[in-house]
């Protein structure tokens, strides 16, 4: 790894290579070999914040360093668009839309738009979930590959939005879904492509043992005792009530503490309100710390998880849940809820324990706490799960292995 004059850490795939193996790393470049030189267009709505973003900020340099010409080009709108596009990603997720009909019309204007901007003429296009996904009237007869990465679930979408967008989703050579039960029919071809996460980011590499310390003193969190954790914005589906209520169920037997941690709550009005229901719920209790962490907290967040005994994700909704895949990464003995993407990573009494209720969730942490060995033994199998499936270099293996195979596809 360079650090730079001004601190800044440039990974590089060799990195990879020295935590997860070398032959990791040989394997992506004998894949990556044949599409040396070739072009690949990324498209998304945002260059920051959110976890799409997040990704392709890690995706697009490990594909360049195999040898891939990448360009991640990033839609422009007015606030008029992204409201629609807002309206229309709740609508996807199975809400209400009550934007005007003229919306529709809003929203290809700004396509339109971004397509008369963008070059779009890459070997390979990826265009990132709905809102730029009306790009695909850029595609000429015979012109690159057009897939289209659905980060969101879309099992079950408001029909108007999606009898809208559906005509220019299945005219793309594929859809890419986080998980199969997010996924729809389509008469084009559909790929799993998991969420991942990076090994060497703030929020997951292994730190000093020193700094996770001075963290558990900054928030005056006793080492000695063990610690239980859930990560989320403080939101009622990531139900942090329940998991106090959890706690306290354990509390009974084992002098534990709880860690409630989150952000959001600063900016999100309800987030507010749920942050203060739990203060009040915890009632004083000076082993409960409800933390609300500030966006830049990558590094308290991590040395949080990796002095955590047990973390919990107690949700009652949830997308692919990637709080789940750092706590599983960390080898931390995992209680979740049977929700979303958790059970694929989540595999019960195998990389961690399910529960479906608040007695559920206390039951199977006292199991844990009772059972250290076991708990060990499934937070080893969770971090080999998640190296498996999960990480960055998983992800770009993924894309080239997709690509090969359009490029056979047409040859045949
Ligand atoms: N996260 C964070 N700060 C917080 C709460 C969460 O950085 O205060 C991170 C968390 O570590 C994870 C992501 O935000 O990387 C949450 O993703 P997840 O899929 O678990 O839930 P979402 O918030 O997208 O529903």
């Amino acid at each position: 790894m360079t650090i730079t004059a001004q601190g800044i850490r440039l990974i590089r795939l060799d990195d990879y290579g020295q935590l997860l193996g070398e032959s990791e790393v040989a394997e992506l470049r004998a894949i990556a070999a044949p599409l040396r030189g070739r072009t690949v267009e990324m498209v998304n709505s945002t260059a920051v914040g959110g976890g799409v973003a997040e990704i392709l900020n890690r995706l697009v340099p490990v594909l360049e360093e195999l040898g891939l010409a990448v360009r991640w080009d990033v839609i422009t709108g007015g606030n008029d668009f992204f409201e629609i596009t807002k309206a229309f990603h709740n609508a996807l997720h199975g809400g209400d839309y009550k934007m005007p009909p003229e919306s529709f019309d809003v929203f290809l204007a700004y396509n339109e738009q971004n397509r008369a901007r963008l070059q779009l003429d890459a070997e390979f296009i990826v265009i990132h979930d709905p809102q730029p996904s009306a790009l695909i009237e850029a595609r000429r007869e015979g012109s690159g590959h057009w897939i289209w990465r659905c980060h969101i679930d879309l099992s079950h979408p408001h029909p108007a939005v999606w009898s809208f967008l559906e005509p220019y989703v299945l005219r793309y050579d594929g859809a890419l879904f986080s998980s199969p039960e997010f996924s729809r029919q389509l008469s084009i071809p559909q790929y799993l492509f998991y969420p991942c996460i990076d090994p060497l980011s703030e929020k997951n590499r292994d730190l000093e043992p020193e700094y996770v310390g001075s963290v558990l003193e900054h928030f005056a969190i006793d080492p000695k005792r063990p610690l239980l954790t859930q990560i989320s914005r403080f939101d009622r589906l990531k139900d942090p009530l329940g998991v106090l209520r959890a706690y306290q169920i354990v509390k009974r037997y084992f002098d534990c503490q709880l860690v409630l941690a989150g952000g959001g709550a600063a900016d999100d009005p309800e987030g507010g309100v749920v942050l203060e229901e739990v203060r009040q719920a915890a009632q004083g209790d000076p082993d409960v710390h409800i933390l609300d962490l500030p966006p830049w907290s990558a590094l308290e967040i991590n040395a949080l998880q990796q002095a955590s005994t047990i973390i919990i994700q107690k949700s009652l909704r949830e997308g692919f849940g990637l709080t789940v895949t750092e706590a599983l990464w960390k080898k931390k003995p995992t209680v979740a809820s049977a929700v979303g993407g958790i059970p694929t990573q989540v595999i019960h009494k195998h990389t961690g324990l399910l529960c479906h209720s608040v007695e559920g969730c206390a039951y199977q942490i006292r199991f844990l706490l009772s059972n250290p060995a076991i708990a060990e033994r499934l937070g080893e199998q969770g971090h080999q799960h998640v190296r498996e499936h999960f990480l960055i270099t998983s992800n770009a293996r993924r894309y080239l292995t997709l690509f090969l195979h359009l490029l056979d596809f047409r040859r045949i």
